[in-house]
């Protein structure tokens, strides 16, 4: 209790303290400021005007000096500080001059409220009643005024309450005059109130520029906020690039400038080949990393007129601008897939891939955003067939190739399979047993208007939907049907396409088809491609290993055309593999082909896989093959494909060997 009441003056004071000083806040001082300056030179007005109407009353009954001369010397004070108001108004001064000015202000509130009210009561007792009650009534008006006009700044506006009224009261109170001590009570109630609604308006003056602070701040943060988020709705969060979004809005900007300008643009589309695998094999937060490292790789290749951006898992979006003639976009495109072609080092595990490119410019290859990343695609499609690694640009060639698989697909939804399409055979060839060991079932379709399609087009139509899974099924069941016929030692190789091999139905639809055909399982060799077998390891070893419980062999196919082949041959349960016969085809002349198909027949050999060359065409590759230690052989040097019954009419012209095999038996 002792220790609060020790306390309480200094609390006060701190109070009186607080309500005195200018404001810590910078923007109430600057708010004060601006509101105050357009008051203050009216405070002035006036002070000047009241003061000189006290002179003209009296500057006849009072000494000159104090009727005119001091007066004048305070209106003189006043003009000043009216012009310098003025002069000061439009300007946008700096926090510390706004201070200063503030205390200033506070100062000359001292000074001049000092001085006026000396003046009004050493004035006072000159000249009649009326006179008097001029004086009281200029002090008591005036005062009003002022704290009128100071109501911003709470402090002067208190400072001349109490240097003027303090005075004025105390004096008029003495006076013993009843009409004056009645003025006077007046004067201190009017003042007393006016301080208090002084203090609710400062108050609430001061709550609202702190609003109004808190709000800008609010505002600032908001905005700083959706920027950001536009910033992150545009941005892919893995690599940093742009994302899809982003890409799409930037190529529709890009084209219209293009059209308007008749300035230059392209479209590209990059895709990495390998990813699955390696995602697959390593795990997706290598694959992640690694599609960090190529997000750093593209955008050090960015500049203004290339902008790269992610629009897929392993697909990335590039926008060419100015000069896109063929030379520069070729140039650009292999220094782009040259970058990402450099090996990942990443930690513990070095990983090697190539990334494609199709590329489509505007106007030649299309004139909105989807037919140029339509066109950007089909090139990329060229590229990853063609020429792995490497960039395509579209062209016509590209353009009557897809309107030439766009046909293909429209015929093939109309076609009637079991009509259309038919099977032929391809003998296999074993030289050390000199005759056909096998005959492999390929597809072949007739359409009524587009005639003989080669296989790889329509299969790849096929490929595209389910539609491949009824084809499956009846060219396995025409294939079984005529194998049916075959003697019984006689195998049969037939080709599963890799969305079968991806579809656990479409392989129990192969098995309940090989099990009604009544061939027996264990004549039947299904070739898968190793494209089908890496898009996912564990699902292609399941799938194979239903094929294999049936009795069924399986060969790996096209061998050597693929990826990481070696790495996991050991982890399939395969029986056979197919060396792709574009090593085949220079083998004869070719040291590096001689050692590619060496290696794998050694692999073979390592692994207990039988090794099948395909492609075959001359006698002297034979010898060759034969030399590196392969004996199982197909190629048209020894039968091309031919239709079911001719199959049939080999049989019975040469027991089970044609005449062609029977020529390389003699090699
Ligand atoms: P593949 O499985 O590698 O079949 C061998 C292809 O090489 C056949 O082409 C065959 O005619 C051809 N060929 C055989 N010997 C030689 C030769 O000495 N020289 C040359 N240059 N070529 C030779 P085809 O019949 O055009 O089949 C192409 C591909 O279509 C096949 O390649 C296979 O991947 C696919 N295919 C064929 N029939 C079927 C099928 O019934 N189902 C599935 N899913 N794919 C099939
Ligand atoms: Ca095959
Ligand atoms: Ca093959």
């Amino acid at each position: 209790m002792k220790k609060l009441l020790e306390d309480k003056p200094w609390a006060v004071v701190q109070t009186i303290r607080s309500i005195i000083a200018t404001p810590a806040s910078a923007k109430l001082r600057r708010s004060q400021y601006k509101a105050f300056s357009r008051q203050v030179p009216l405070l002035y007005v006036l002070l000047v005007v009241n003061t000189a109407a006290v002179v003209f009353t009296h500057f006849r009954v009072a000494p000159r000096w104090l009727a005119v001369y001091l007066p004048l010397a305070l209106c003189a004070a006043c003009a000043g500080r009216i012009v310098l108001w003025l002069r000061a108004r439009k300007a946008e001064p700096p926090d510390e001059v706004i201070a200063q000015r503030l205390r200033n202000t506070l100062r000359l509130t001292a000074l001049f409220g000092a001085a006026f009210t000396v003046w009004g009561l050493l004035l006072f007792p000159y000249g009649d009643a009326y006179a008097q009650c001029h004086v009281v009534f200029y002090m008591s008006i005036t005062v009003i005024g002022c704290i009128f006009c100071l109501m911003h700044m709470r402090a002067a506006a208190l400072l001349m309450t109490c240097i003027v009224v303090a005075p004025f009261a105390v004096f008029f109170l003495m006076s013993q005059h009843a009409v004056l001590i009645a003025i006077s009570i007046n004067m201190v109630l009017v003042s007393a109130v006016m301080i208090v609604i002084l203090l609710i308006y400062y108050r609430d003056f001061a709550n609202l520029v702190e609003s109004q602070r808190k709000l800008l701040i609010k505002q600032a943060e908001t905005e700083r906020l959706s920027m950001e988020n536009l910033r992150l709705a545009n941005l892919d969060g893995l690599t940093g690039l742009p994302n899809r979004r982003r890409f799409f809005s930037d190529l529709d900007k890009l084209l219209v400038t293009a059209s308007a300008t008749r300035t230059g643009m392209a479209v590209g589309v990059l895709d990495l080949d390998g990813f699955k695998p390696i995602n697959d094999l390593y795990g997706h937060h290598f694959g992640d990393r690694l599609l960090e490292e190529v997000g750093r790789r593209l955008a050090s290749l960015s500049s203004p007129g290339l902008i790269a951006a992610r629009v897929g898992g392993d697909e990335f979006g590039l926008l060419f601008g100015g000069d896109v003639s063929q030379a520069r976009l070729r140039e650009l495109g292999a220094a782009i897939c040259a970058t990402l072609q450099r090996p990942y080092e990443l930690t513990d595990v070095t990983a090697r891939l190539t990334a494609s490119l199709g590329i489509a410019v505007f106007p030649e290859a299309g004139t909105t955003a989807v037919e140029l990343s339509e066109r950007a695609d089909y090139a990329l499609s060229f590229a990853k067939n063609h020429r792995r690694g490497a960039t395509a640009i579209f062209s016509r060639e590209h353009e009557t190739q897809i309107r030439r698989c766009n046909e293909i697909e429209q015929a093939l939804k109309l076609a009637d399979f079991e009509r259309e399409i038919s099977v032929f055979f391809q003998p296999i060839f074993d030289i050390s047993s000199k005759g056909i060991v096998a005959f492999e079932a390929l597809a072949r379709w007739t359409s009524p208007s587009l005639g003989t399609i080669p296989p790889v087009d329509f299969l790849a139509a096929a490929e595209k939907t389910d539609m491949i899974h009824s084809m499956t099924h009846v060219l396995l069941r025409k294939a079984l049907e005529a194998a049916a016929t075959w003697p019984p030692q006689m195998r049969i190789a037939f080709n599963l396409s890799a969305r079968d091999v991806s579809s656990p139905e479409a392989i129990d639809g192969v098995i309940r088809t090989a099990l009604a055909s009544g061939v027996a399982p264990e004549r039947i060799n299904f070739e898968v491609t190793e494209t089908a077998l890496i898009k996912n390891v564990s699902s292609a070893c399941e799938t194979l290993g239903a094929l294999k419980k049936l009795g069924a062999e399986i060969s790996l196919d096209d061998f050597g055309t693929g990826y990481s082949s070696l790495s996991y041959v050991h982890r399939l349960p395969i029986d056979k593999l197919k060396v792709d016969r574009s090593f085949i085809a220079d083998i004869v002349d070719d040291a590096a082909a001689r050692a590619v198909v060496k290696s794998i027949v050694d692999l073979c050999r390592n692994l207990g896989l039988t090794c099948v060359v395909e492609g075959v065409e001359t006698a002297s590759q034979v010898s060759v093959l034969r030399g590196l230690g392969c004996t199982v052989m197909q190629g048209y040097f020894f039968g091309k494909p031919v239709a079911g019954a001719d199959v049939l009419q080999s049989f019975v012209m040469n027991g089970s060997v044609t005449a062609r095999s029977a020529a390389a038996s003699t090699l």
